[in-house]
């Protein structure tokens, strides 16, 4: 039996770690599966474990208003200890980029306990984009005892940072098991909002929460949409508002006047797949979104200026639009008007995965600590 402590803190993390909860948890003869949440992000970490139906066993509850990356990662530092050493898991496994995820794989470290990094291996090189999140994962990755690596160049940062190739599997990213777990035909949307959505005008979805983009390549990306809803007069514009008082404030007043556009509260997991499976093109600086959307077929505009994830640009998928204004336009004007350009994009085939990831997952952990 092998005793597996997972801890996480935010939506992305937990939506990520779902699907591999739940692969642990159907193997009970193999597995003792115990959820650990530091809550990093409340409302949004319960939003996805109310989708997924996963209750935490243990919840830290450590996220305080205006809170620092700093201080997350000292309350993790002082609370998870003694729950380490009251458990004694086998593994800790941690997913992704957050200060959740450095600070419980260090706990770990400290009390001696193996760590397994899910999502391992994404770099852009340059130690503040995405910030903090490029040097939690360097740093995860030293703390790390197993890696699992979405795709090949994840595999191979790991193998070119002196990582032992046995440590290392090669696994796809779980975010598209979530998805396809989740995603059906017959959805019909909860929010009487995105219901009223006029199915014979295209949408557009926007989401947009890093650090980086607060500021003039916020208002630039606004100022983009406003230039679009005047080229294209039958789209309509969904941007759910992260909480940031930076995104939520500019937003706000640059776009709250356009006609068809909704600017509305984050929507849980299930709401949103849907939203991107009823978009056209999605625009977005987040992550997880640029790995799911080519399994819907959406073409996604990248807004950043560069990106640890260059499969999809690769493979053609996404495109690395940044905040510029005219580019945006420039690049999304093509694709609203081109058939041909969109379906090449659409029909790309998605680099991030096949929805198998958190099975590999657990056969790894079964092999290494069986
Ligand atoms: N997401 C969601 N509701 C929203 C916006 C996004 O459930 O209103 C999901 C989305 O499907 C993706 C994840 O949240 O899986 C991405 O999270 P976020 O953009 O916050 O973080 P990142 O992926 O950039 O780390």
């Amino acid at each position: 039996m092998i005793r597996v402590l997972s801890v996480f803190g935010t939506r992305p993390e937990a939506i990520k770690m779902a699907p591999v909860v739940h692969a642990l948890r159907d193997a009970p003869r193999q597995f003792e599966s115990i959820v650990c949440v530091s809550a990093q992000h409340r409302a949004m970490l319960d939003q996805v474990l109310g989708v997924f139906g996963l209750d935490a066993d243990h919840d830290l509850d450590l996220m305080t208003a205006g809170q620092s990356p700093a201080e997350v990662t000292a309350r993790v530092l002082q609370s998870l200890p003694p729950l380490l050493r009251q458990i004694r898991p086998d593994v800790l496994l941690v997913q992704g980029d957050t200060m959740t995820t450095f600070a419980a794989a260090f706990a770990a470290y400290l009390e001696r306990i193996p760590s397994g990094h899910v999502e391992a291996g994404l770099r852009t090189g340059d130690r503040y984009q995405p910030f903090p999140e490029e040097m939690n994962r360097v740093m995860t990755t030293r703390l790390a005892s197993i890696h699992f690596a979405p795709t090949a160049q994840a595999r191979a940062a790991l193998l070119a940072e002196g990582i032992p190739a046995a440590d290392v599997h090669l696994t796809g990213n779980t975010v598209i098991d979530a998805l396809l777990q989740t995603v059906r035909e017959d959805y019909t949307f909860r929010s009487p909002r995105l219901a009223s959505l006029d199915p014979r005008r295209r949408v557009i979805l926007i989401t947009t929460h890093r650090r980086e983009s607060f500021g003039p390549p916020l208002r630039s990306t606004c100022a983009a949409i406003r230039d679009l809803a005047e080229r294209f007069s039958d789209l309509q514009f969904v941007l759910p508002v992260h909480p940031n008082p930076e995104v939520k404030q500019t937003v706000e007043r640059l776009l709250c006047d356009l006609p068809g556009m909704y600017l509305i509260e984050p929507v849980d997991y299930l709401e949103f797949v849907h939203l991107m499976n009823r978009s056209y093109l999605v625009l977005t600086d987040s992550g997880g979104v640029q790995e799911e959307a080519p399994s819907l077929g959406k073409p996604v505009l990248v807004l950043r200026e560069v990106t640890e994830r260059p499969e999809g640009v690769e493979a053609g998928t996404a495109v690395l639009v940044g905040t510029d204004r005219n580019r945006i336009v420039q690049v999304a004007s093509e694709l609203l008007s081109s058939r041909a350009a969109y379906e090449q994009m659409a029909n790309a085939v998605n680099p991030y995965g096949d929805g198998q990831a958190s099975g590999r997952i657990v056969k790894a952990l079964v092999e290494r600590f069986g």
